[in-house]
């Protein structure tokens, strides 16, 4: 059995009409022993929309701490954009898990991903190297988040990131 996570594939433009084929197939497991039991389902609805902004910024474990994330929602929220964050700052507490990108987060393609802190681990690119534009910022020059980024900033995001706020405010006014 194989299945695909959502976000994976491209999708491909909506054609009205279109209709897939629905097959069912009954499943005999009379006898089969399942070593799982389903105890409770417990649905909790997402507050993040990654997968529908067009804009991400997105942290890693270079970012800090918790505190200094505010400056990421900074950034997105002059921008109109969305914050995510790699396993790493997951894990450190730097945000919350629905947050995270890659392989055991979700899988995004925004217009514009900002990457900021964040190494480029394989399994981290597995859910943003498709995006269409991404700005990498890392103090590291030879991080392989650069081999993916169409611009790299190798610099201290305490110091870029203000100055990307300010230059972005100054231009709407
Ligand atoms: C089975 C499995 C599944 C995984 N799934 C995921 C997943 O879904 N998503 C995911 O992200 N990871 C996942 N990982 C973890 C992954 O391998 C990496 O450990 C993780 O992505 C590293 O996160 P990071 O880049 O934030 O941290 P780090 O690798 O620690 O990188 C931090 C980066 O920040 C830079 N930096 C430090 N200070 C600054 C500063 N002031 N300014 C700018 N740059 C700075 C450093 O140079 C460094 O490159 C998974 C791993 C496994 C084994």
């Amino acid at each position: 059995m194989a299945t695909v996570r959502e976000g994976v594939m491209k999708p491909l433009p909506r054609e009205e009409g279109r209709k897939g084929e629905i097959v069912k197939h009954s499943a005999h497991l009379d006898g089969v022993e399942i070593p799982v039991e389903v105890v409770e389902i417990v649905r909790k609805a997402s507050t993040v929309n990654l997968k529908g902004s067009r804009i991400i910024v997105c942290g890693g474990a270079g970012v800090g701490s918790k505190e200094n994330f505010k400056l990421l929602h900074d950034l997105a929220n002059v921008l109109g954009g969305a914050v995510g964050g790699s396993r790493a700052a997951v894990d450190l507490g730097y945000c919350e898990h629905e947050r995270q990108i890659g392989q055991t987060g979700v899988t995004v393609r925004p217009a514009l991903m900002i990457s900021c802190g964040v190494s480029g681990a394989v399994q981290h690119l597995a859910g943003m190297q498709d995006s269409a534009k991404i700005i990498a910022i890392n103090t590291d020059k030879d991080a392989p988040i650069f081999k993916v980024a169409h611009y790299g900033i190798v610099g201290d995001l305490n110091v870029v990131v203000p100055k990307l706020i300010k230059a972005i405010k100054s231009k709407g006014e």
